[in-house]
């Protein structure tokens, strides 16, 4: 590649080589418009980009980077981890101990390491077949759980409908076995079982879904989940790629009840379990996870599975956020005063909208101030036409938001009092911006 000075030019140069210049969709800018920017460093809140410019991120990589960028005690680790070799293809003493940590925050037995979320999903949905004999998933509409082919189908219309092909190369028969349903609705989820009940394998839920913007469920609707595949003998995937270790230290579990002493029986973790590096896992039960080879006949495996650079990374993030008071302190204080800033903006400038909160997870919505947003048909009705400028805005005063509107905002135990006020610097304008959209 020639040296690019510009992010257009960087931009365009990468487009001759790489599907639409990107190595995942979103990245490309498509739904806010302008250049995506070419990022060539990061340090605690910050990015830069190879203009020399600097953000305050938002992003933080779609949520691995819980302690911001560069954190020393991440750093450390890596660079010993890199000195000692960067991949044996063999168990490493690192792996139990993540394991071991994963397994003193939440409720799980077994843990298997793969290298991201979708094979996380992926897997667990396999195990939840072997499991059951069963074939059908119920999942919901507006919940992401990766790109693997049954999790890319999408709603059909009506009620407890089998789903659509979400995606060309989905095959029919695919998505024949998934049912989605809209989020939030017991009386759907009855319909589907009061149907199907005897195929179904299991339901799949994000621990608090945070992929159609954040939907905080219900009262009781985790628990509903639990019992209703419990009496049908389906399992309950628990995915926490997302809110796992973030929404609070104990991830989406820590606000669905976990005090009344239930669990699901599978989880599925990424982002701050790999603090930035490609580490996932699915977790579970004994009973469960041991029908994965080489004890059982499920099978699943990676040439990279555990790598133990990205093993030192998951460590040392999860070791330092699980130690440290002050991460969980602070990202907390740090998502309430971003709410507080974005709403007093977004007020001002008469915009309506509504916020979504839990835990430090949270995501607004243009337009919802009458109704919230609980189900998939509410997070698309909202006035995303308003997201461009208003994002484009924040770009042009150094915050690098994610580029969709259906994202959660996040933040890190780095963002300082100079990052937040720059960011509400910027939140005036964007709202003004928002307003003449
Ligand atoms: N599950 C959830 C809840 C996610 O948010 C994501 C990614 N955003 C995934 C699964 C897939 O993870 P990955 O991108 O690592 O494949």
């Amino acid at each position: 590649m020639t040296e690019s000075t510009t992010n257009l030019a960087a931009f365009d140069a990468a487009r001759r080589v790489m599907p639409g210049g990107v190595n995942s969709p979103v990245r490309a800018f498509g739904s806010v418009g302008g250049t995506p920017r070419s990022l060539v460093s990061a340090s605690g809140p910050y990015l830069r980009d190879v203009e020399g410019r600097e953000y305050v991120d938002l992003v933080c990589s779609w949520g691995p980077m819980l302690l911001g960028h560069q954190h020393p005690a991440v750093l450390d680790a890596v660079h010993a981890a890199v000195d000692r070799g960067l991949s044996f293809g063999a168990s490493t003493p690192d792996e139990t101990r993540l394991a071991e940590l994963i397994r003193s925050i939440v409720p799980v037995e077994r843990v298997r390491f793969v290298s991201t979320g979708t094979e996380a999903t992926m897997t667990a949905l396999r195990l939840a077949r072997g499991a059951t004999g069963r074939n059908l998933i119920v999942k919901f509409a507006g919940c992401y759980h990766g790109h693997s082919d049954g999790l890319l189908a999408s709603a059909g219309s009506g009620l407890a409908t089998q789903a659509l092909p979400g995606s060309a190369g989905v095959t029919e028969a695919q998505a024949a076995e998934t049912l989605v349903v809209p989020y939030n609705d017991e009386a759907a989820l009855r319909e589907v079982f009061a149907v199907h009940g005897e195929n179904i394998a299991a339901v799949i839920t994000e621990a608090v879904p945070a992929n159609m913007g954040v939907v905080v469920p219900n009262d009781g609707f985790n628990q509903f989940l639990r019992t209703l595949t419990a009496k049908h003998g389906a399992l309950l995937i628990w995915d926490e790629v997302l809110t796992g270790f973030r929404a609070t230290a104990t991830g989406g579990w820590g606000l669905s009840g976990e005090p009344e002493g239930w669990a699901p029986d599978l989880w599925t973790f990424g982002k701050v379990v790999g603090g930035g590096m490609p580490v996932a896992a699915v977790a579970g039960s004994a009973e469960v996870m041991d029908l994965l080879a080489p004890l059982g006949p499920v099978y699943q495996a990676g040439t990279l599975s555990g790598n133990p650079v990205a093993m030192a990374a998951g460590l040392a993030t999860l070791g330092e956020a699980t130690s440290n008071p002050e991460v969980y302190a602070t990202l907390s204080q740090r998502s309430e005063q971003l709410q507080q800033l974005l709403s007093e903006a977004l007020t001002g400038a008469g915009v309506d909208h509504s916020i979504q909160t839990a835990g430090t997870l949270f995501s607004f919505a243009f337009g919802t101030s009458a109704t919230g947003v609980h189900d998939y048909a509410q997070a698309q009705s909202q006035e995303a036409f308003r997201y461009g400028p208003f994002f484009q805005t924040m770009l042009d005063h150094g915050v690098y938001l994610p580029p969709s509107v259906f994202e959660a905002w996040f933040v890190s135990s780095a963002h300082d009092d100079a990052a937040m006020e720059r960011i509400a610097a910027a939140l005036p304008h964007a709202a003004r911006a928002a307003a003449a959209a």
